[in-house]
């Protein structure tokens, strides 16, 4: 294969995989693994063959949101293999380490064995992976937006300020090493009260609208807050599995995925 303009600059594609999104977040705790699950499963859905790494190495969540605890296998090359649900190709840095032993791995241990791991999955002919990245703008999160061919990212954040400021945050990492903002996506954005039928704007109103203004970068959803997409999670049955008819997160994660 021919060398891209980004090979050059010492970042490089990822064998069998066509296009590479990153979500991201400043802040921990916004939603990000459940905004990355659900886009993955509605990008599956819409027909894409999509895979999903879980790049969190502290704080792996995906396994558990997908309800699997299978663990991927490796081939005669050493590729690790990705273990499928729902459609999506899945593998979990956290895969690798043992269950029950904290993680402690230094920094640049860390890095160095994200540089890797990204390269040693045997994906399987995908059109995007979604890269689930570590919450925040240290050092890992960092090396993989310097070292991995991007296509784009998408940045998670709720309407509250405090987000906002992270989010604002990794917008500038990714744009330092020139990887276009997709757009922003706003979770926990309202609650609708099923008892009055009143909307609540319980982390503010109109946070990621006006900040996607600001950045110049589109607003590519708003998901409300529903007991539905927590519980979906614990079960490990996302909510983008869900009739959309029945549930407006559902309806909102395909809505985006079409985009
Ligand atoms: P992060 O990856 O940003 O740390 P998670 O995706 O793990 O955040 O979400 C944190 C918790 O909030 C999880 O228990 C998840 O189920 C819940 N959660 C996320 N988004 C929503 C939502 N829109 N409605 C209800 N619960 C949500």
């Amino acid at each position: 294969a021919g060398a891209t303009a980004s090979d050059k600059l010492g970042k490089s594609s990822i064998p069998g995989v066509k296009k590479i999104i990153a979500v991201a977040s400043g802040k921990g705790g916004v939603g990000k693994s459940t905004v990355a699950s659900n886009l993955a499963i509605a990008l599956a859905q819409s027909g894409l063959r999509v895979g999903l790494c879980d790049c969190d190495l502290y704080g792996p969540s995906i396994a558990h949101m997908f309800g699997t605890d299978e663990r991927p296998y490796q081939n005669d090359e050493q590729q690790i293999v990705p273990i499928e649900k729902y459609g999506v190709q899945l593998i979990s840095m956290g895969f690798l380490l043992d269950d029950n032993s904290p993680v402690i791995v230094r920094g640049p241990i860390a890095t160095r064995y994200t540089q890797q791991f990204l390269r040693q999955v045997a994906w399987d002919n995908l059109d995007v992976l979604v890269l689930d990245l570590p919450p925040g703008t240290g050092d890992i999160q960092l090396t993989i937006v310097q070292t991995v061919s991007l296509d784009g990212a998408v940045i998670v954040t709720t309407p509250q300020e405090v987000a906002l400021i992270d989010a604002r945050k990794a917008v500038g990492m990714f744009q330092k090493v020139n990887v276009p903002i997709m757009g922003i996506i706003e979770n926990m954005s309202y609650f609708l009260c099923p008892s009055d039928g009143q909307v609540y704007h319980i982390f503010g109103k109109g946070g990621g609208e006006h900040e996607a203004k600001r950045l110049g970068v589109p607003l590519l959803g708003q998901i409300p807050i529903e007991m539905h997409v927590r519980e979906c999670g614990d079960e490990g049955h996302p909510i983008a599995l869900e009739d959309p008819a029945k549930s407006a997160s559902s309806k909102a994660f395909r809505e985006i995925a079409a985009k």
